[in-house]
């Protein structure tokens, strides 16, 4: 890796914890404007790069995220892509796993990192875990390797000293510094004394390099989640839904579903609907494989498709990129990993 002095940063701010402070009133957390957080991070000053900063207007909580945040992003992205090295994106922690996987899909040949990185802590506190993930953010979005490509062309989510795929990752903790993990894939980096980087898992530059943002999400996608005492009822009405064209069950163990008659006709009749049904594993480590039991053979039987070892959050965005962009070739494309998101 050569330090690349020279680089020019977008950091687009989102909102999340890294820019709220107390609301002495009800003493909740409430968004703060983003010039502060600059403010409060003079070590940014200390890189020679030139940083500018865009602000969503309203900053929200993560949890208030839906697909048109993920629009405009992409667009944001698409639209600066020429005069940036790369892109830090501050987001709050709840959601920002579902928006690392959705921008991995949507950037179609991103060559330069887009990062997303937050907080558990508010910047302005003295422990803040703010500062730390936000300048190694910047450090990894500026880093080329020695032929002056991007480290790292990827949307990753730094946290806690690791660089994680986006569309690999899951929020593991709602109070621990170590707020994100991908259990299926090692970190991309590690930040130490230096940063580390992982180079045989990072994907490679794309021969076309010129991002396209894919816009079209269809949200026509419900999850289901296997328990023992589910009814018919519950299965039927997520399943048969009408304005539902694909479905994620979350399965037992390597894809196990109860192999009961009224769940398999279900199944078989939301097939015969025309809907995809996609089998992740509830275990939060490990992959899908419908072979190795008569529960899950059943369900492959029934032309239920594996997620392999998927995450939730990077089959939802998946699911929701490929029904609006690619409807025709939806099934088939789920079959391959696109962005590196599962294991194969
Ligand atoms: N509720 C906050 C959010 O996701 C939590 C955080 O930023 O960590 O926006």
């Amino acid at each position: 890796m050569i330090p690349n002095n020279k680089a020019s940063l977008l950091l687009i701010y989102t909102g999340g914890t890294i820019g709220m402070k107390e609301d002495h009133a009800n003493g909740t957390l409430k968004p703060f404007d983003f010039k502060q957080i600059i403010d409060e991070v003079p070590e940014l000053a200390k890189f020679a790069y030139k940083i500018d900063s865009l602000s969503f207007d309203p900053i929200i909580d993560s949890s208030d995220v839906e697909p048109q945040t993920w629009i405009k992003l992409a667009q944001v992205i698409e639209k600066s892509y020429e005069d940036y090295d790369g892109f830090v994106i501050l987001h709050g922690t709840d959601t920002m796993a579902y928006s690392a996987s959705a921008l991995s899909f949507m950037l179609e040949d991103l060559g330069k990192p887009v990062i997303f990185t937050g907080s558990q802590l508010p910047i302005g506190r003295p422990r803040t875990d703010g500062r730390e993930n936000l300048v190694s953010a910047v450090e990894i979005a500026a880093a080329k390797d020695k032929d002056g490509k991007a480290m790292v062309p990827e949307v990753c989510i730094f946290f806690d000293s690791v660089l994680l795929r986006g569309n690999r990752t899951t929020k593991i903790s709602s109070d621990n510094f170590k707020a994100f993990r991908s259990p299926n894939l090692p970190p991309l980096a590690e930040a130490g004394i230096t940063i580390r980087y992982n180079k045989t898992l990072i994907l490679p530059v794309p021969e076309e390099t010129r991002v396209k943002a894919r816009t079209k999400l269809d949200t026509s996608v419900s999850i289901l989640k296997i328990h023992p005492g589910i009814t018919p009822q519950t299965v039927s009405d997520i399943l048969l839904g009408s304005n539902t064209k694909a479905v994620i069950i979350e399965t037992y163990g390597s894809g196990n579903a109860p192999a009961k008659k009224w769940f398999l006709d279900i199944v078989r009749q939301a097939r015969e609907m025309g809907k995809i049904i996609l089998n992740i594993t509830q275990c939060p480590s490990g992959s899908v494989n419908m072979d190795l039991y008569a529960n899950g053979k059943s369900l492959s039987d029934c032309g239920v498709v594996s997620g392999h070892d998927m995450t939730t959050e990077s089959a939802l965005a998946k699911l929701f990129h490929i029904l609006g962009e690619y409807p025709d070739q939806a099934r088939a494309m789920l079959e391959e990993p696109l962005r590196g998101e599962f294991s194969k």
